[in-house]
């Protein structure tokens, strides 16, 4: 058990607060919990994830990524929510369906997204000597980015053949952080690929909602603080619409998923609501019924998830067919029919969702690249399409970021603003001054190759040793990569719950809104900011990612 000093503790006034249970404002000083209640508290949290799938597959079973119920762990969580200020929670949200405008017009003009990558595609001589550029035998060569090239090629292919997407689905999440100087919100990433967690940020939220219920008394804390978070339940509706909108009552969603997957319950929970029909209990269907009369008037649904204690997840459910394959298997199981329907297992297919395809180990083989080109040349509502894929891309994020670029996109001036308050400073790698400036203070930057996930940054030191040797290599290598200014958030006190443990460390959050877009030709069906997904991590740590085991769940309380 890991113990860290809680700075936010440490004067007379603090200790004086500390009534006989707890201190005042447990969460500004969670490590000052009486040792009682917070060993309580542990063990209902504990309690409560493993009851409402709070989980995912434990590392030490082999079988725990491959067979359900096999292997299962809570997942990491902050026993507390985070404190967040309410105005750039509001701001964060505001963004969102923006954001959701910006990425479908971006996808749309295929030069755009073609010019902006194409440096990435440029062949690299491999043990090229010092100043040698051009060497263009293929055996000798490599693409910058050999990755990001197959879906430029993919792009490319369907630029060719005037490929058209009239219903377009995007599944997104915007990711921020808090920076602390400025107090302003600036983002990290707008993610447009396999965004994780709509199913398990969820559940947090409820899981904090339920501890400062129960332990009200105690903690002194109101739990309608905490929004509702409605991500897991948006996103299935947006994927239902979609697949309403596809018009074939005998038609499939399918579900692109990785062969190994410890994060599989969080996608489960999404197939869960798009797959039942009423799951709830004879008596809360009859409410349910009622409140659906009512158009879920506030308190009618409150006494009702009181009452009945049913999930609030499973309010929208949609009657609709999943399916989950690799993309080895679409390879193996799947046809494009003369008129564009994707047939995958004898399925006929409306709308592909990835949860897979944003990695290179994703297509271990040409066989992987077969089925998401199969994919993408059929008429199946992609979420995303390969230029939705490509619009998220940092490089892309990059761009976006130069003067007089939004506005190519957006009309509205307001809107501009707003997303240009919200971006960090973006550069590429041929802007001398900042290259420059990164080899004297690399410390204040961070490098990203185009890459998801997690785990794939570099910061400190090794920017300036990176920088240094792309220079003096002299390739084109440079153009895989972009700069970011490094965004440092406030260092708050948290406990933090791993394996059944609790740790007391100081850490660093950062807040994903989650948004959804249809829209079928001209008309738009949906354009919603849903819900959110906070992640805290240790704050010595570069990365945030929960997956890849540097941060935990978490949700907030608004202040
Ligand atoms: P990925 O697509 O792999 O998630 P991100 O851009 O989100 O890539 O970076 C991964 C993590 O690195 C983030 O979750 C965050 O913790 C950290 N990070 C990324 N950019 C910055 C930045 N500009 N300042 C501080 N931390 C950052
Ligand atoms: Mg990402
Ligand atoms: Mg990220």
């Amino acid at each position: 058990l890991s113990v860290v000093k809680c700075s936010g503790c440490s004067t007379v006034e603090d200790i004086k607060t500390q009534g006989e249970i707890g201190v005042k404002n447990p969460m500004a000083h969670p490590h000052s919990i009486d040792q009682e209640l917070l060993e309580q508290l542990v063990y209902d949290a504990l309690v409560w994830s493993s009851l409402h799938g709070l989980v995912v597959g434990d590392r030490s079973v082999q079988r725990s990524g491959t067979v359900p119920g096999v292997g299962m762990v809570h997942a990491p969580f902050a026993l507390l929510p985070l404190s967040f200020p309410e105005s750039r929670y509001r701001q964060a949200c505001e963004l969102a369906p923006i954001f959701n405008e910006l990425v479908d017009r971006v996808s749309l003009d295929g030069n755009f997204l073609q010019d902006s990558l194409s440096r990435l595609s440029s062949p690299v001589a491999l043990f090229a000597p010092i100043g040698v550029r051009d060497i263009t035998c293929p055996a000798l060569t490599k693409k910058v980015d050999p990755f990001t090239s197959r879906l430029l090629e993919i792009h490319s292919k369907m630029l060719e053949i005037d490929k058209k997407e009239e219903i377009r689905l995007g599944l997104h999440r915007s990711d921020y952080m808090l920076d602390e100087q400025t107090n302003m919100l600036l983002q990290i990433e707008l993610n447009t690929i396999s965004s994780s967690f709509p199913g398990l940020s969820s559940l947090v939220s409820e899981l904090h909602r339920s501890l400062l219920d129960q332990y009200r008394e105690h903690l002194k804390l109101d739990s309608e603080k905490i929004p509702r978070n409605t991500a897991v339940s948006c996103f299935a509706e947006a994927l239902a619409k979609a697949w309403t909108q596809y018009d074939n009552p005998r038609s499939v969603v399918l579900i692109v998923v990785q062969s190994e997957e410890r994060n599989m319950y969080d996608q489960h929970w999404l197939c869960t609501l798009l797959k039942e029909r009423y799951p709830f209990c004879h008596a809360c269907k009859l409410i349910y019924i009622r409140i659906q009369q009512y158009r879920k008037s506030v308190s009618l649904e409150r006494h009702f998830f009181n009452v009945f204690r049913c999930f609030p997840q499973l309010i929208n459910t949609h009657n609709v067919t999943v399916v989950r394959k690799t993309l080895t298997e679409i390879d193996a199981q799947g046809e494009l029919l003369p008129d564009g329907t994707l047939i995958v297992g004898g399925k006929e297919v409306a709308v592909v969702y990835f949860r897979a395809g944003y990695a290179p180990t994703d297509y271990p083989s040409e066989l992987e690249w077969g089925a998401r080109l199969l994919i993408e040349q059929s008429s199946a509502i992609k979420c995303p399409s390969i230029s939705y894929h490509l619009a998220g891309t940092k490089k892309i994020q990059q761009e976006l970021a130069k003067p007089n670029v939004l506005e190519r996109f957006l009309e509205n001036e307001e809107d501009i603003a707003k997303v240009r308050r919200c971006f960090a400073g973006l550069w590429s790698l041929d802007d001398v001054e900042v290259v420059k400036d990164v080899i004297s203070r690399p410390e204040l930057y961070v490098m990203k190759p185009q890459r998801e996930g997690g785990g794939n940054n570099i910061y400190g030191d090794d920017v300036r040793k990176t920088l240094q040797r792309l220079q003096s290599e002299g390739t084109e290598e440079d153009a895989a990569f972009i700069l970011m200014q490094r965004i440092f958030p406030t260092i708050t006190p948290t406990i933090l719950m791993r394996d059944g443990i609790f740790y007391k460390e100081d850490a660093v959050s950062e807040l994903g809104i989650y948004g959804a877009y249809l829209r079928n030709k001209e008309k738009v069906l949906a354009n919603d900011q849903c819900g959110y997904l906070m992640r805290t991590k240790v704050s010595s740590s570069n990365e945030g990612g929960v997956a890849a085991g540097f941060a935990v769940l978490d949700s907030i309380y608004l202040d």
